[in-house]
């Protein structure tokens, strides 16, 4: 099997991990999703009691994070110390603090090489987050950065939220996308923005399939690799 690196990049709300988990299983490969190892990292700073604004502190407790992230695109397995903690990551508190300990550049560069590792250690992997084609994975095969209006992305993600039972609400929704999106693409360290050699698609109008079929046709056009 030729090997075969996808870096997907973008804000959150853009359907980017339904994209990249359904990328990852067409084209046989891994799939890693390193929002959730950010928000692992900040339940850890939560439950040690530090303020996630607090960079000195941040950084210190970060340092002894016992995280343990799977890479199956059918089923997500994240623990802290043995603890399975794929829930409480998704949970308000965690998403309020996560940008904050995300622009701590030793927390940066303690994930970065995790991921690094994780990457160079699977034939075909489809890793997800915000500066993977920018920063992580440079020489990635195809690079892919989803976009969507906030509008669009903060439905999607109340909807989300509905289904999942944790409320229904979407100002407060629209209003934290633009908040995290605002911390996100000005912090100092790895701010997100789209690599300039990568694909750019705007999911607002279009349905998964047509955002899957589309992706497909752009991994086989760069490199040949088929579904
Ligand atoms: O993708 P998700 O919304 O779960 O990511 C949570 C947060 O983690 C983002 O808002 C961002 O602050 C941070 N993050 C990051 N770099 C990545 C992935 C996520 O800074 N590669």
């Amino acid at each position: 099997m030729e090997g075969l690196v996808i870096a997907m990049d973008g804000p959150s709300g853009t359907g980017k991990s339904t994209v990249s988990r359904r990328l990852a299983t067409a084209l046989d490969a891994r799939y890693l999703d390193t929002g959730a190892m950010y928000r692992v990292a900040t339940v850890w700073v939560l439950r040690a009691g530090v303020d996630p604004t607090d960079a000195g502190k941040v950084a210190e407790v970060v340092a002894t994070l016992p995280l343990d992230i799977g890479t199956d695109p059918a089923a997500e397995t994240v623990t802290m110390g043995g603890e399975d903690v794929s829930s409480e990551i998704r949970g308000a508190a965690v998403t309020k603090a996560v940008s904050a300990v995300s622009a701590v550049p030793s927390v940066r560069e303690l994930l970065v090489q995790i991921q690094r590792d994780i990457a160079a250690s699977a034939p075909r992997i489809v890793v997800e987050g915000r500066d993977i084609g920018t920063v992580v994975l440079q020489n990635a095969d195809v690079k892919v950065f989803l976009t969507a209006t906030p509008e669009a992305r903060a439905d999607r993600r109340n909807k989300q939220n509905v289904e999942e039972g944790r409320g229904d609400d979407y100002e407060a929704v629209l209003a934290d996308v633009q908040r995290r999106d605002h911390a996100d693409s000005t912090r100092a360290v790895s701010p997100l923005r789209p690599a300039e050699d990568s694909v750019i698609v705007d999911t607002s109008d279009l349905g998964m399939d047509g955002v899957i079929a589309a992706l497909l046709q752009v991994v086989q056009d760069r490199t040949g690799v088929k579904q």
